[in-house]
């Protein structure tokens, strides 16, 4: 068993940790304020291959591994404390990997480069305005019609929206087949006719939408088919498992930086004439923090590992180690990044509480995968029960 990195590895996360440092942490703000990524940002990351970096080069991507990714999610969510530029990496990761797996050949060369580039978007769409959490409800469905088919719903809280529309692209959506018991997950471009999009005011993240997008009757061409027809459901599971481990990586960069933060200020802000960091009171609790940090890390670093190993291989004989590591580190990673954040904001008393320092940013970025996004935290609960118990024992078997 090897812990460290190897020399490629090293030098990858030494680059993109000078990406974050010198790119994205002075645009954080701006990104905040501004609610999108500015094109530079994009650009540079495009150049540095961190869009969508596990798709295959033959596509644009790079081919990386999840451990390389999950590297690169850490230090983007260090540099860009809000979540947004993190959000944006791990769907083009997560679902553009979900594509370069089950997509058509034709749907491969077509949509993935530009995603690489950043010159389009990628997305998923799964949530309803019904419900998010038990996706077997789902109302939106596809019905075979000649060469491809017919979509007909509302999706609801998607990411990207706003992008996919300005920018050009799109979501791969799970929706119910009206010809089987099954579901189809299709690429459904957001502009395609039919679709009528709306952007919601969330609290964080701002930099990247959210969203809605109605389908009416929307046409989808065959092509845009991700594997067998009535197989979706088990492609879109495949990809949010991917993808949660980004979005615990994330969480793991911004929880390091919030303590780095920290950590600087109780060296010298003085109070009762020392500094706070000599009060156990606040030591232990930055002594505490460190090491629910460093163990969530390395729960992440396996959870990515295992995808290397059966995942990404399409190796499904580790399919229960695999959907335990990685609903743990999605259960564990949030909570962690928001109670760092939000200590560290009490250890800087009333000035955590301006946007001068800026750790706002991070509470209302990490609250999104507190209350849903990438899945609840009872749905990682569920998903760890079903795993420890048996399926007899989800509440509603
Ligand atoms: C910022 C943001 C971005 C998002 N981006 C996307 C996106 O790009 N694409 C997409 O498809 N979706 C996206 N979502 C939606 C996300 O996937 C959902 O929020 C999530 O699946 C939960 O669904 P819901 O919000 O409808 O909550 P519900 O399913 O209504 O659940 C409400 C609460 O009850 C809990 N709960 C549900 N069932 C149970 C149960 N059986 N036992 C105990 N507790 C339960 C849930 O964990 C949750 O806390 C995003 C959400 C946010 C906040």
């Amino acid at each position: 068993m090897e812990f460290d990195l190897t020399d490629e590895e090293r030098a990858f996360q030494e680059a993109v940790r000078r990406f974050g440092d010198k790119v994205l942490r002075p645009n954080e703000r701006r990104i905040d304020s501004e609610g999108r990524i500015p094109k530079e940002v994009l650009d540079e990351m495009a150049r540095l291959g961190l869009l969508a970096m596990p798709v295959p080069t033959e596509y644009g991507g790079m081919g990386a591994s999840a451990v390389l990714t999950e590297i690169a999610a850490e230090e983007i969510g260090r540099g860009d404390l809000s979540m947004a530029t993190a959000v944006f990496f791990l769907l083009e990761a997560g679902w553009g990997w979900a594509l370069s797996r089950h997509g058509t050949e034709d749907a491969k060369r077509e949509i993935l480069p530009p995603v690489c580039q950043g010159s389009t978007f990628l997305g998923i769409a799964t949530t309803e305005p019904t419900g998010g959490s038990d996706l077997a409800r789902m109302r939106t469905t596809s019905r075979r019609d000649g060469e491809g088919f017919t979509v007909r719903g509302e999706k609801a809280f998607l990411s990207g929206v706003e992008e996919a529309r300005t920018m050009g692209g799109g979501h791969l959506t799970l929706t119910k087949s009206t010809d089987s018991d099954g579901f189809n997950f299709l690429y459904v471009p957001t502009s395609a006719p039919g679709n009528t999009t709306q952007r919601f005011q969330n609290m964080g993240r701002m930099g990247i939408s959210t969203g809605a997008i109605t389908y009416a009757d929307t046409k989808v061409p065959a092509r845009y088919l991700l594997g067998e027809e009535g197989r979706g459901f088990g492609y879109a599971v495949e990809g949010f498992t991917v993808a949660r481990t980004f979005v615990s990586a994330a969480c793991v960069g911004a929880a390091e930086r919030a303590l780095e933060v920290g950590l600087e200020y109780i060296r010298q802000r003085p109070a009762f004439g020392q500094p706070l960091g000599k009060f156990e009171g606040i030591q232990f609790e930055a002594v505490d923090l460190y090491t629910q940090i460093e163990a969530v890390k390395w729960q992440c670093r396996r959870a990515a590992w295992l995808l290397d190993r059966y995942t990404l291989r399409g190796d499904d004989s580790h399919r229960s180690e695999v959907a335990k590591a990685v609903a743990a580190v999605k259960l564990t990673a949030p909570p962690v990044a928001f109670e760092t954040v939000k200590r560290v904001m009490m250890w800087f008393g009333a000035a955590g509480y301006t946007k001068d320092v800026g750790l706002e940013l991070g509470l209302r970025g990490v609250m999104s995968y507190m209350v849903g996004a990438e899945g609840g935290l009872n749905v990682m609960r569920m998903i760890l029960g079903r795993e420890l118990l048996g399926k007899e024992f989800l509440p509603y078997s």
